[in-house]
């Protein structure tokens, strides 16, 4: 049997970069400024130019980037946001915990992004928000999603968490419509080596009232002009990124790479169908995943053969516990059907061509 794969290749990525993170985080040390130091800014800038957006503001994490964002627009109790239940819990979740209510609008089943087509139907006079989420890394239609929150008065915030360094008609993912929110877990597109994730905006106000609220809404030293939380990023997370970005364009490439490799090498293999790729817009991966007719057999194949899988997600969010009192348990047939055939393959921008040669045979042997 050969070695075992990983699933996303985090020590390749370290061993290609070692000295610049090495060096990144020695500075970090020398210099001492644990919190808030140079490097934080430094990446706000590198990553505001990267994205194209005016205003970037490091947080705690992707989770943090939302709920700081929702905070920043004034998301009162009672009022509603509309989002995809096929999402990681954090995109619903932080609706729930300011008080407001998650409105759960089905997904296209080729993508796996919301139905732009749906979100009218849906809003209400206490919509507040559309929150698409970018899944696998490729925008939804988001000039769609824009134009309908433009008629109803609403603020779009994108969960980039997923497509940090994907575009879309030309512009990149987190500049595309109100709030760009995107998340630095080791996993991610682009990842630090714990927690750490940013946000985007182009308006002046809110940038200034999300840099507020990272630090418990002080307007001044000591000055709590608002509630706010204890959501900063810290400084050898961004310096870990910094020493990341120099490669960042040439990982997305390898990403854009590799991911054609395995539609190509899965195209017409029974039982799977790859993700829908739409023309105006690319997709740099968050997870290489795809909809296969048995996934146990399948993964218990792969599994045999040293090949690691998981499900993003097993089960959508308007289903789960904790919000299936407030939804229609069949409200969304797609979320439901893409629930049960997901699989993500091993994916990082270090995957060798024989490795997916190797997945690709062993889903084609299995008779998925
Ligand atoms: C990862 C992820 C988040 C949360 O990011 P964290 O940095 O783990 O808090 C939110 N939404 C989506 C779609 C994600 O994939």
């Amino acid at each position: 049997m050969s070695d075992k794969l990983e699933f996303v290749d985090l020590k390749a990525q370290y061993r290609a970069m070692k000295a610049q993170i090495d060096e990144r985080i020695q500075r970090v040390l020398d210099h001492g400024q644990y919190i808030m130091g140079p490097e934080v800014a430094e990446l706000e800038d590198k990553l505001a130019a990267f994205v194209g957006a005016r205003h970037c503001i490091t947080v705690a994490s992707g989770t943090e980037a939302l709920l700081i964002s929702l905070m920043a627009m004034g998301l009162k109790p009672g009022d509603e946001v509309i989002t995809t239940p096929f999402t990681f819990a954090a995109t619903a979740e932080m609706v729930v915990l300011l008080g407001a209510k998650p409105v759960f609008v089905d997904i296209e089943l080729d993508t796996c992004n919301i139905d732009a087509s749906l979100i009218e139907e849906k809003i209400t006079d206490r919509t507040r928000a559309i929150m698409p989420v970018s899944l696998y890394g490729q925008c939804a239609d988001m000039d769609e999603i824009n134009a309908i929150a433009i008629r109803h008065g609403l603020t779009v915030i994108e969960d980039a968490a997923q497509s940090f360094g994907a575009s879309y008609k030309g512009r990149r993912s987190c500049n595309l419509s109100t709030f760009g929110c995107t998340s630095f877990f080791p996993s991610k597109p682009l990842g630090c080596y714990g927690d750490g994730g940013a946000i985007f905006t182009g308006d002046d106000a809110l940038a200034q009232a999300c840099r507020e609220i990272r630090i418990h809404g002080q307007s001044a030293r000591y000055t709590h002009t608002r509630i706010g939380v204890g959501g900063r990023m810290d400084t050898l997370q961004c310096a870990i990124l910094l020493a990341k970005l120099d490669r960042f364009e040439w990982e997305i490439g390898q990403r854009k790479t590799i991911g054609s490799r395995y539609h190509t090498m899965l195209a017409g293999v029974e039982g799977v169908r790859t993700l829908a790729l739409r023309p105006d817009r690319d997709c740099v991966w968050g997870q290489y995943t795809l909809q296969v007719e048995h996934r146990d057999a399948l993964t218990e194949a792969l599994q045999l053969q040293g090949i690691p899988t998981a499900v993003h997600y097993p089960k959508p969010l308007h289903l789960q516990p904790v919000y299936a009192t407030s939804s229609f348990p069949n409200a969304c047939p797609n979320s439901v059907a893409a629930a049960q055939y997901v699989l993500s393959l091993p994916f990082s921008p270090y995957l060798t061509e024989l490795d997916q040669q190797r997945v690709a045979r062993t889903i084609a042997a299995s008779g998925a």
